[in-house]
């Protein structure tokens, strides 16, 4: 009798046991099923929220967008022939760079003989005669003193005046060749009698840089070497040297008080 009572406790404990783990059972398959289900419905999600960055059109900024590494490892501008190319000591002009429409505006200049200097591009030659033709009207006297200046002729002056004064000099007044704005043809170096027809700073105090400080963004000219703006420049105060980019740039960089540098950099 015993014996058949502790078969009969023993087997309704087994029962209970089993039924208990087979339940869990059911839990551990059904948790086990449902997780493949939610990866199935969460992986199309993602894979379309990684397509979406993969659309956006990649933005190069401009400046970037118009260099290239030319034979030998030089950092040259793409677009040389553009009436906005920069051309600074980290931005060269091919070496062979010419610009094709070169003229000679009718302006004023302090010498008679036909130099390269005398040439401006055409659109840039323009501009600089009415530029001269209003100082004129307002009783102020401009001279041209250097506008197109060839890479052979910007390495001569270069390598002379580190001759005279050492490098480091020289690296900071003039160009070295491919990176001088006056190969480009958009670029004119301005005077008066007041100073002796040079390139000196204290142009600025005259009546012709003084008047030239008030227009020339009005005809398209920005004063491309401002003073405290040596650092952005990697040039000297420069009151005589006028570069043509448009009368709606020349415009915005004067009012802004701006290089053309940082004009690029946060406008284009
Ligand atoms: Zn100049």
């Amino acid at each position: 009798m015993k014996r058949r009572l502790v078969i009969i406790i023993l087997s309704i404990f087994l029962v209970i046991y089993f039924t208990n783990l087979y339940a869990k059972g059911q839990t551990v398959i059904a948790d086990w099923l449902s997780t493949p289900e939610e990866q199935t419905v969460n992986v199309p999600v993602e894979k379309g929220d990684s397509d979406l960055v993969e659309d956006k059109p990649e933005q190069i900024p401009y400046l970037e967008s118009t260099l290239e590494v030319a034979v030998g490892g030089k950092v040259v501008v793409n677009n040389p022939g553009d009436l906005l190319v920069l051309v600074n000591k980290k931005r060269n002009l091919p070496s062979d760079y010419v610009p094709e429409d070169l003229v000679i505006p009718n302006v004023l200049f302090p010498f008679k003989e036909k130099l390269e200097k005398k040439y401006l591009r055409k659109e840039a030659a323009l501009a600089l005669e009415q530029l001269f033709q209003r100082a004129s009207q307002d009783n102020v006297k401009l001279y041209a003193l250097s506008g197109y200046r060839s890479y052979k002729r910007q390495e001569e002056i270069f390598n002379y005046k580190a001759q005279q004064r050492g490098e480091e000099v020289a690296n900071k007044t003039s160009a070295r060749p491919g990176q001088s704005e006056h190969q480009t043809g958009l670029a004119m170096d301005v005077t008066s009698s007041g100073v002796n027809y040079k390139l000196v700073e204290s142009f600025r105090e005259t009546i012709e840089g003084q008047w030239l400080v008030g227009h020339a963004a009005d005809f398209g000219f920005v004063i491309r070497y401002p003073q405290g703006k040596e650092e952005i420049t990697g040039y000297s105060y420069e009151p005589w040297h006028l570069r043509y980019v448009g009368k709606e740039i020349a415009g915005k960089v004067n009012t802004l008080g701006i290089t053309l540098e940082e004009y690029f950099r946060d406008y284009m």
